[in-house]
């Protein structure tokens, strides 16, 4: 089923003390938006950005001040939770600690009223098939404390998917586990949601975990959607300077930098010639990957140390006009050997070059001059 929000907007009353009143906080800004039928979203923001609310709003459990949100045809603004057919799994689940396995997961059908409601075998049923879905046939008599933080995760999720939702939200949903597990348990969720084809939406504050697992992302910032397109899209193509520091590991470089008589400057050294690009001051970032050791390079760094990242190695060095402290570019091991004295210069990959304007930060696109 998609999903489609239109113009949704959630403001909270701001609080204040005595004559103090404080703004209103809008936490959902005008989030127009159409998730198509089956895919996987991954709703990505720093925390404070409105990507729990979002999910609030859709599964109805708070109402938007504007906007509407339309399942298929249907416009479910009004419908309560239990109408809409949403299972959601919440960013700090709690499973009931009095009941195993099995009755927890239960626990949503035996509600059920009037035509929903199920027989005591077709709750078995549906119990088991969730619980196979996620892997957890074999523990269904324990109870939460005898689980570790991983099966834990897997009874929320199957609890959500017993009712056979719609739609699936899933709000940070590894957050409490460790990173070995937070990888296995990422490869779960898509696989789950590929093999069920429920319309998801995956929360999380790591660009990693939602560049890995969706087929879109969404980007946002203080509410406002930033940027939607598919993971590598939007890291090829970021649309402003915030998308473009959010994304990658390590992180893109940036540095104060000009534009003049189309050569783009970084400090006093001409890094590119540019096409189409009027003179100005620029924000230049630069992908890790984007540099090249090169020694007769255009861009003069000043090397610290190489360091070893697993497989990759990564040069650490400095430059007076980059805005980080210190500049990580990954280049191939071998290229490393001759490393020597106390700076290294770098080619650039122009495709791996972005430049964002001063003013609103947005990216600027420029070819490049052979
Ligand atoms: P995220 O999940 O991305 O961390 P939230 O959706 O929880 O962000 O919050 C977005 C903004 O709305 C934050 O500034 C938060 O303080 C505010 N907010 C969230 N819920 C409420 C509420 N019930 N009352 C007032 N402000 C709220
Ligand atoms: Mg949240």
């Amino acid at each position: 089923m998609k999903i489609v929000l239109s113009h949704l907007t959630k403001k909270f009353p701001g609080r204040g003390r005595g004559n103090k009143k404080k703004e209103d906080v809008t936490a959902v800004n005008d989030f127009t938006f159409e998730i198509p039928d089956g895919t996987l979203v991954g709703l990505l923001g720093p925390s404070g950005c409105g990507k729990s609310t979002t999910l609030n709003l859709i599964c109805g459990l708070q109402k938007p001040t504007e906007g509407q949100i339309f399942f298929d045809e249907e416009d479910v603004t009004s419908l309560t939770p239990q109408k809409r057919g949403v299972g959601m799994v919440f960013q700090n689940y709690a499973l009931y600690p009095h009941l195993n396995v099995e009755q927890n997961i239960r626990f949503p059908l035996e509600n059920l009223k009037g035509e929903e409601k199920l027989s005591k075998e077709e709750m078995r049923a549906r119990v088991e098939e969730a619980a196979g879905l996620v892997q957890i046939v074999d523990l269904l008599d324990r109870k939460p404390a005898e689980l570790s933080g991983g099966q834990q995760q897997r009874v929320a999720i199957a609890r959500a998917l017993v009712k056979l939702p719609r739609v699936l939200l899933l709000d940070e949903p590894l957050s409490n586990l460790d990173a070995r597990l937070r990888l296995q348990t990422r490869e779960e969720i898509r696989r789950i949601q590929k093999k069920t084809a429920i319309t998801t939406i995956f929360v999380t504050h790591d660009q990693d975990e939602a560049m890995s697992i969706s087929d879109l992302i969404v980007v946002m910032r203080d509410g406002l959607v930033q940027q939607i397109g598919k993971p590598q899209e939007v890291y090829d193509n970021p649309a402003n300077l915030f998308v473009a520091k959010f994304l990658g590991t390590p992180p893109i470089n940036i540095f104060e930098g000009k534009v003049v008589n189309g050569s783009l400057l970084i400090g006093e050294e001409t890094v590119l010639t540019l096409k189409n690009v009027p003179d100005q001051p620029v924000y230049v970032g630069i992908r890790p990957e984007g540099f090249i050791l090169s020694e007769n390079g255009a861009l003069t760094c000043r090397l610290s140390r190489p360091e070893v990242m697993g497989r990759d190695v990564s040069i650490v060095s400095t430059h007076p006009a980059s805005q980080n402290p210190v500049i990580r570019s990954i280049v191939d091991a071998e290229s490393c050997e001759h490393l020597s004295g106390d700076t290294v210069r770098f080619a650039l990959k122009p495709r791996k070059v972005f430049l964002f304007a001063k003013d609103n930060e947005a990216c600027i696109p420029f070819d490049t001059e052979k």
